[in-house]
């Protein structure tokens, strides 16, 4: 399987995993035009995406799902609630799943959707399999890293996962308070530093690849991010570690290679 970041942050979301016979994006939070060009640069045809899954309705992660899915004709899903909340009950192309249950999302690859808890939203993490059982993870937005999905995660072979904010930026800077106590509630974001802890529990020899996404523009920057992981886990970790940016897509990650490959346009 190979995973493609489209680019991660506040100001859009989508992840491209690539198996032989299947391609499917795991939100589409980027305009529809700014989605096609991203694809066409990874020389994929739009209309070779066999599934979009939509984690959450928060726009950054939903923008031109519904769109996309009519012109490209492909598989929309999502929960119940995410349906419900971006107004999509009833619409031709719309799976419903529910949490924990198998979706076959192409011919080789099938997805788990694990509930995580933020804000005012049903979302959820997401483990990908292929046919092989090599599987890839992708997990933004969320306050808190749970044991269900910990347990999940320890099976592995890529992790993509949000480093959102350093709190010390977050607390000195210009947020006004209740946005503060937002992001860094249960119900907010992960920091460098869950992340960092989260990833220590997790790393077994399997685990190849590490993203860090959705980090914030405004709290975060790529090498503090990326220092405050390494110090967690770079005893045991031997794999690569790599930052997806808001605009993207940078590199691509493949299953049991450990070097991400840069992508170049
Ligand atoms: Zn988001
Ligand atoms: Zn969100």
């Amino acid at each position: 399987m190979e995973i493609t970041h489209l680019g991660s942050g506040s100001r859009g979301n989508s992840v491209l995993l690539s198996t032989p016979e299947s391609n499917v994006l795991i939100d589409c939070g980027f305009s529809l035009k700014k989605t096609e060009s991203k694809l066409q640069k990874l020389d994929v045809d739009p209309k070779d995406i066999d599934t979009i899954l939509v984690t959450h309705h928060h726009s950054d992660h939903s923008k031109s799902a519904l769109r996309a899915s009519k012109k490209w004709g492909c598989n929309l899903i999502s929960n119940a609630e995410t349906a419900r909340r971006l107004e999509w009950e009833g619409t031709a192309r719309l799976k419903v799943f529910s949490e924990l249950e198998r979706i076959d999302a192409g011919v080789d690859i099938s997805l788990l959707t694990v509930p995580v808890p933020h804000d005012d939203s049903e979302n959820v993490a997401v483990i990908a399999c292929d046919s092989d059982g090599k599987r890839a993870a992708v997990v933004t937005d969320l306050g808190e890293v749970t044991a269900e999905l910990i347990s999940h995660l320890k099976k592995c072979n890529h992790i993509s996962i949000e480093a959102n904010y350093d709190r010390d930026r977050l607390m000195r800077g210009k947020y006004p308070d209740s946005l503060k106590r937002r992001v860094s509630g249960r119900g907010g974001h992960l920091s460098n530093y869950q992340t960092a802890n989260a990833l220590q529990e997790i790393v077994h020899p399997d685990l190849s690849s590490i993203v860090l996404c959705h980090l914030s523009e405004s709290n975060n920057l790529p090498h503090i991010a990326e220092s405050e992981v390494l110090m967690g886990i770079c005893d045991r970790f031997n794999g690569s570690l790599s930052i997806s940016k808001q605009e993207g897509p940078d590199f691509s990650n493949w299953i049991g290679q450990s070097n991400p490959e840069r992508i170049v346009v």
